[in-house]
């Protein structure tokens, strides 16, 4: 988990890099956005699962980070048009129909 955190940070790092040279572009935030929020819902849903049918109670957090996390996965660009998005920045190729 800390491994997959570490490189996401890495990825936000020099996406705010580049934002501050003005040399981000929108394929390369699609990029770390799918990536970022695929890697933290996978870390929730770890989470949750590791501490077995508490992993569902009110009791502890997690499950609601995951929810939270289910909302992000969709909003602000979803994850499968994140990919397209990526799949035509690398390929030229157009997927989306
Ligand atoms: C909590 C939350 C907050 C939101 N806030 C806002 C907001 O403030 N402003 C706003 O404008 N919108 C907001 N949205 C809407 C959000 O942007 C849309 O739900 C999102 O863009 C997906 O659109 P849709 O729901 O119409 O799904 P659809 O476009 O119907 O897509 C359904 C599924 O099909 C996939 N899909 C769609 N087209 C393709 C394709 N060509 N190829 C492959 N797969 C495809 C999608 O990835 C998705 O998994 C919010 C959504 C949520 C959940």
């Amino acid at each position: 988990m800390i491994t997959e955190i570490t490189k996401a940070q890495l990825l936000a790092w020099r996406l705010g890099v580049l934002r501050d040279q003005n040399k981000a572009t929108s394929t390369q935030i699609s990029m770390a956005k799918r990536n970022n929020v695929d890697m933290a819902l996978k870390i929730a849903r770890e989470s949750r699962q590791i501490l077995g049918a508490m992993g569902i109670s009110g009791e502890y957090s997690i499950m609601r980070h995951m929810m939270n996390l289910e909302s992000v996965i969709t909003y602000e660009g979803t994850h499968d048009i994140h990919l397209l998005i990526t799949g035509m920045d690398i390929t030229g190729e157009n997927a989306f129909n």
